[in-house]
């Protein structure tokens, strides 16, 4: 199953085929011709879950879109995935936790945006209980991962800041385990992705000059303030559950993903 979809969370395309790669330049030069006829720009990035880089030079994502040039991306969500080939358990009470860490590895948030968040979630509580003064703490537990979405930017750390910071989160959980004495980490199979993994963390980096976040024009009123309401075009969670979707409609075993494509 290939499937193209656009910033806008839009799927551009989708073919299923018997046999692995087969139809794919096909496929990605009808895409190129819809544009172009469409007088659509060409567009300045695309995100996919493999084929990022290539031993041997060019990815061969770019001969693929030919005649378009743009930065190939890795998709976030992907490269993380792959770390959980290194974990013994996916069902680990620890799992979460590593997750949310290396997310953080990876990106850091806006200082501006997340500072504007907290003044309004302090407004609303003040709003809510009268008189109580909220701790910050209060202020910070309020604050839920879908507000942090829609009102908050973030950005990628750098190369050299995400390999530190993973060797870091790497060197603090390989001997973890839980209470039955798991450990998280199997720390061959972990050591092995990790050496593999580096290789990508270019890959994963925000494009430069790509504007990555739009303000759909809409606001959310929290306290007192009116908080814009922003669009991410990195990811693919809506490209991924329609993936997912119709894996389910197929019956067969091999249901996983083969290729993907976020223009
Ligand atoms: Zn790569």
């Amino acid at each position: 199953m290939s499937n193209i979809g656009n910033e806008l969370g839009q799927v551009l395309n989708s073919v299923l085929t018997t046999g692995e790669g087969a139809g794919l330049d096909d496929l990605c030069q009808g895409v190129v011709r819809r544009y172009r006829d469409a007088g659509e720009p060409e567009p300045d990035a695309i995100y996919v879950d493999r084929d990022c880089c290539s031993e041997s030079g060019e990815s061969p994502v770019l001969t693929w879109f030919r005649p378009w040039t743009f930065t190939v991306r890795l998709d976030v969500f992907h490269f993380m995935r792959r770390f959980t080939n290194g974990l013994t358990t996916e069902h680990h009470p620890l799992y979460g936790t590593f997750c949310s860490k290396l997310s953080s590895c990876i990106f850091k948030w806006d200082k501006a945006d997340i500072e504007k968040l907290q003044q309004a979630k302090r407004a609303e509580l003040v709003k809510k209980h009268p008189g109580h003064n909220p701790t910050h703490s209060q202020v910070l537990a309020s604050i839920t991962t879908s507000e942090l979405a829609k009102h908050c930017r973030r950005k990628t750390r750098g190369v050299e800041e995400t390999r530190a910071l993973i060797q870091q989160l790497l060197d603090s959980m390989w001997d973890l385990t839980d209470t039955t004495g798991l450990s998280l980490i199997n720390q061959e199979s972990m050591s092995r992705v990790w050496e593999v993994q580096q290789k990508h963390l270019p890959c994963i980096q925000d494009p430069t000059g790509v504007q990555l976040y739009i303000n759909t024009g809409s606001k959310l009123e929290k306290g007192d303030k009116a908080l814009d309401v922003l669009r991410c075009a990195r990811g693919s969670s809506s490209l991924e559950s329609f993936h997912k979707h119709q894996c389910c409609f197929i019956p067969g075993k091999l249901k996983h993903l083969t290729f993907k494509i976020l223009c």
